[in-house]
């Protein structure tokens, strides 16, 4: 039996062909091998006629035209050999080119997301249509994989947008709407969805009578005309910004460049060549092989509704209502109303109230466009914004976010007077960030309706969100949960209760290790430094100050109380705390941010607050091993996480650390990291520190692992 097929052919009008994809038993389309192949033998069909007059192309899909390559099928083959990679390349250039050599010309009638090799097909087509359609993009994300577009993109795209829009496209990895396209050239109509494939039809007859397509497939063969003092400036400019972002820690935004400058000098054939050999440069690089994960990381959490149990399904969520007006209170009333979910705010205080709904109304309004607040936008949002004190109508919510100060006492008593009032079926849920979910729900009538649902700061950017499972928490409480995360635009994780949770318990002894090292003399830039190096967005000592000494400090004793072997209670943050020094917020911490623009700058009083404390060992300490003394702890408290059945999969771990810390995505994630290091070498590196006692001994796990050989992703 042959495989159901993804691309039919029909023939709206008798000289008119359409191609429609359509992949059986799947959400989007894809172009995996199978489909190529399909489609260069529908392309055998239509050019074996002399009768038509043109090909539309066109997807079946709601949202989708093409989601771009298989990506699992580029996993696969991440050890092929460079020359096999330039064959893949020319493959797909060469099928692709076929489009803008038919004996007619080829339009793309693209209503949806059209990204990847979905984008490079659409490219290859002499014209582009876009819809009105809210979903409708097309983008070359292929950067943001460590590659980028290798079936011609990278040849196309300037020659029919110019040199600069292609390298701000390709680039940055960044996608477009209709509306930006057409601006730009590269969709020559937009219309309604339900327009679509007629207009597309209107643009070959007009085609035909012009000849326009003809010219364009002469001119778009040869180099682009440019100056080279043009050139020259726009590849120092784009070099240096994109050095400027990457760090020089992502490569492919700069392999794509050279190969776009390159190739614009160069006939079409010549820049498609050159783009097979730089691709087979850049594909199955650790850095490829990483990114490649975190996209499987984030497609797995989209599919991942939190729970394992059959024929549980996950309750509606219509109002919600946050308790506490604060700095993330705001936060979690405003990522409600962007995603149109209705909000009643509450606080004990009015003025906190007050500040808080101008917060929220001042970010649900702002115009990313024109970096300015909408009037319209506010109005609207306004109307779903409940800035309320009265219980009665916290009551009609269907979930309940607590969102108070992180005291237990509080809280609870927040939820005893609350429970009674709220609709049998409605969720309660807490933000904590340290206490325990069970503790919270001890004296509750419904725990099973208790859950955490931790969200973190700031919580317009960061997209993690851990849901935090008590004792007696339903599988259908936490099913709602991470459904409601999701329809707020996070990805959620479902962790077990314990100190820390995940994110947080993983951070602690990172930051508890940049505190010992700082004691042992090691100068502050030189700790962060070592955490750049690696990656980290910053340093743990600017992060104290920016999560704030006197919160870390109070976290940190939560974890001393549950570990006490493995932290040190280090003296110099309560030493800052008591001198009012608490980071960022007060303009004093390890830094100094008393300036114009509230930046840090080293302060080298703070150093009467560390000096007491010193215990210099008289050993000296290299960049490498201040990078593994931060990195270790937190990767042996990972399988610590593991053994506690704290997550419900590795990847989660790895999902969490990026989203929710920062971790850096071209390292693949913690627990990818340490599968690329090996755990035989992870020991190794364990060895030099085991005067410093329980917190750098090897675990049960890691042990174990050794021994077989094995690799967390394999668990
Ligand atoms: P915040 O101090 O900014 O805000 C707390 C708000 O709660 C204040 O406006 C206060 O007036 C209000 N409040 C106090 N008692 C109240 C009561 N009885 N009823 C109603 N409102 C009351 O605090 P925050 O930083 O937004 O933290 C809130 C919660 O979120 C804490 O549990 C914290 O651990 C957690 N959290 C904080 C962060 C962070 O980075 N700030 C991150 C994740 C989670």
């Amino acid at each position: 039996m042959t495989e159901a097929a993804t691309i039919t052919t029909s023939f709206p009008e008798a000289d008119i062909a359409l191609l429609t994809f359509d992949m059986p038993d799947k959400g989007a389309n894809v172009l995996s091998r199978a489909v190529m192949q399909e489609l260069s033998q529908r392309l055998d069909e239509l050019e074996k006629r002399t009768d038509l007059a043109g090909l539309v192309i066109v997807s079946n899909k709601p949202g989708i035209f093409i989601a771009g390559a298989d990506i699992s099928e580029f996993v696969a083959s991440l050890e092929i050999a460079a020359e096999e990679t330039a064959t893949m390349c020319r493959f797909g250039q060469s099928l692709f080119q076929r489009l803008s050599s038919m004996n007619f010309p080829t339009v793309a009638a693209i209503n949806g997301i059209c990204v990847g090799g979905g984008a490079e097909l659409a490219v290859w087509c002499d014209r582009r249509i876009m819809t009105t359609h809210a979903k409708t993009e097309i983008g070359f994300p292929e950067v943001k994989l460590g590659i980028f577009p290798g079936w011609g993109g990278t040849a196309r795209l300037p020659r029919l947008v110019g040199l600069s829009n292609a390298v701000e496209m390709i680039t940055s990895g960044e996608s477009l709407n209709a509306e930006d396209a057409y601006k730009m050239g590269l969709a020559e109509d937009i219309v309604a969805e339900d327009d679509l494939q007629a207009a597309a039809i209107r643009m070959i007859r007009e085609e035909q009578e012009t000849g326009a397509y003809l010219k364009d497939r002469t001119q778009r063969a040869l180099p682009i005309e440019m100056n080279p003092t043009e050139l020259g400036f726009l590849g120092a400019t784009a070099s240096a910004y994109i050095q400027s972002q990457t760090k020089g820690q992502y490569p492919a935004p700069l392999a794509a460049l050279e190969v776009l400058l390159g190739g614009s000098m160069e006939s079409v054939d010549a820049a498609l060549e050159m783009e097979a050999i730089g691709m087979s440069q850049l594909f199955g690089t650790p850095v490829n092989a990483a990114l490649f994960n975190v996209f499987f990381l984030t497609d797995r959490n989209k599919k991942d509704v939190g729970i394992t149990s059959n024929g549980v399904k996950p309750r509606k969520i219509e109002r919600t209502s946050v308790i506490g007006a604060g700095i993330m209170g705001c936060g979690i009333a405003a990522a409600n109303l962007k995603r149109g979910v209705p909000v009643c705010l509450s606080d004990a205080a009015e003025a906190a109230l007050q500040r808080g709904v101008r917060l929220v109304i001042d970010e649900v309004a702002y115009d990313k466009q024109t970096k300015q607040k909408n009037a319209d936008r506010a109005i609207e949002y306004s109307s779903q914004l409940n800035a309320t004190t009265s219980d009665s109508e916290i009551a009609q919510s269907d979930l309940v976010i607590e969102a108070v100060v992180e005291t237990l006492e509080l809280k609870k008593r927040i939820y005893s007077r609350l429970e009674p009032q709220l609709n049998e079926n409605a969720i309660l849920a807490s933000n904590t960030s340290t206490l325990p979910i069970t503790q919270l729900a001890a004296d509750l009538k419904r725990p099973e309706q208790f859950i955490g649902i931790h969200f973190f700061n700031p919580v317009r950017k960061m997209k993690l969100v851990e849901v935090i499972r008590g004792e007696k928490t339903s599988d259908e409480t936490v099913a709602t949960a991470v459904g409601y995360a999701k329809r707020l635009g996070k990805f959620p994780i479902v962790v077990n209760d314990g100190p820390g949770f995940l994110v947080n318990r993983l951070l602690f002894p990172y930051m508890n290790e940049a505190m010992a090292l700082l004691q042992e003399g090691v100068e502050i830039a030189r700790i962060d430094k070592a955490a750049k190096r690696f990656g980290m967005p910053m340093g743990p000592i600017t992060l104290y100050d920016m999560v704030g000494i006197d919160t870390s400090f109070y976290a940190g004793r939560t974890m001393y109380d549950a570990f006490p072997d493995r932290t040190i209670a280090s003296p110099i943050l309560p030493a800052l705390v008591k001198a009012g020094r608490l980071g960022q917020k007060s303009g004093k911490g390890f830094f100094n941010y008393e300036n114009k623009k509230r930046r840090a700058q080293p302060d080298p009083d703070v150093q009467q607050y560390i000096q007491p404390y010193l215990k210099p060992t008289g050993e000296e300490i290299s960049d490498a091993q201040i990078s593994d003394r931060l990195f270790l702890p937190m990767l042996l408290e990972a399988t610590r996480v593991i053994e506690a059945n704290i997550v419900r999969n590795v990847r989660d771990i790895d999902l969490g650390l990026i989203f929710g810390l920062g971790f850096p995505p071209y390292k693949g994630g913690l627990m990818f990291w340490a599968d690329t290091v090996g755990v035989a070498n992870l020991r190794e590196k364990l060895k030099p520190f085991a005067g410093l006692g329980a917190r750098f001994e090897s675990t049960a796990l890691l042990d174990e692992m050794a021994q077989g050989n094995k690799k967390f992703y394999q668990m």
